[in-house]
């Protein structure tokens, strides 16, 4: 410390100012606020309008308890070297809108009502109205699967529709796969009845996608099986760029980037996951695409580069204007 800067702290001190600064935060003016900004982000696609809009994070414990076919220490070593906790392995949900202009299309739906994953997640409803987005306004809601943290926020406490004037999109396998009610006498049963729950009240409103098939305006379904029979991502065009919302290609931008062969416990077939995993990042990393993935960190914006046997996510900077 210089005589200066140490002179004007002594006669701040004498004035009785410097030691409450110093010592005492009950005097500072401003409380603590204890509040996140609003959790949505916009960015342009081309000419359509994204908003990413968060459902809240969803905590899952320790890694062992989620993930295997990783080299023993190889987990710790990765988390470690990227600043992250060891023993809690927290997953966001961010869900992806879309305004064409033409339609107002959001992508996965959260958890809704569900207390499974503890209170911290279910918060779609609120923060999209805080984003300036009427749930009665949204016309497509595209399920990626049917899993209860995508499918889950389709209908409300009361069995109602969250989306009343929407169409929903979602893969034939993945609707038959998960609300097949000869599955529930099996253990995955907890899912199977939020499938239920959530679909098939809905079921006159569902239409089919296909793989490759353009189903919405500038909307492309790219099947990507494995983490379920019927899991897809979605290419999105407009003018010259392309975007690709991942779903749950990786459910963890760094564990599953750097070693891609690693497999996530909720996977139906973890080794074809692996195998899409792998094949989707090549084509992503070829193409320099700019994408984002539901669990990654939030708003889960960025682009992948192949890095050792594996890759590599780099968010991308958030702009502060659009
Ligand atoms: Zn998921």
């Amino acid at each position: 410390m210089s005589t200066l800067d140490r002179r004007s702290l002594l006669r701040l001190g004498a004035a009785g100012i410097g030691s409450a600064l110093l010592t005492n935060r009950a005097a500072a003016r401003a409380p603590l606020l204890g509040t996140q900004a609003p959790a949505f982000h916009r960015f342009m696609i081309g000419t359509i309008e994204a908003t990413v809009v968060s459902d809240g994070p969803l905590p899952m414990g320790k890694p062992a308890a989620i993930f295997n076919g990783f080299p023993p220490g190889e987990i710790t070593k990765l988390l470690q070297s990227n600043f992250l906790p060891t023993d809690d392995i927290v997953l966001e949900q961010n869900v992806l809108v879309l305004n064409t202009g033409e339609k107002l299309i959001v992508f996965d739906t959260g958890v809704g009502t569900s207390k499974s994953f503890g209170p911290l997640p279910g918060k779609l409803p609120s923060t999209l109205v805080k984003a300036g987005i009427a749930p009665g306004d949204v016309d497509a809601v595209v399920i990626s699967h049917a899993h209860p943290d995508h499918c889950g926020g389709l209908v409300d406490i009361n069995g109602q529709a969250v989306f009343p004037n929407a169409q929903i999109y979602i893969s034939s396998a993945d609707l038959d796969f998960w609300t097949d009610e000869a599955k529930l006498g099996s253990q995955l049963k907890p899912l199977i009845e939020t499938a239920r729950r959530n679909l098939l009240p809905l079921r006159d409103r569902i239409v089919f996608y296909k793989d490759g098939q353009e189903f919405l305006p500038g909307v492309h379904a790219l099947a990507a099986p494995g983490h379920t029979v019927g899991h897809s991502m979605f290419m999105i065009a407009s003018g010259s760029e392309t975007f690709c919302y991942a779903a749950d290609l990786a459910h963890h931008s760094v564990l599953l980037l750097e070693d891609p062969r690693g497999e996530f416990v909720f996977d139906t077939d973890a080794k074809q996951a692996a195998a899409t995993r792998v094949r989707m990042l090549d084509m992503l990393t070829s193409d320099r695409t700019r994408m984002m993935g539901y669990h990654f960190p939030w708003p889960g914006l960025g682009h992948v580069v192949k890095h050792g046997e594996g890759f590599h996510y780099i968010p991308e900077p958030l702009k502060t204007v659009l």
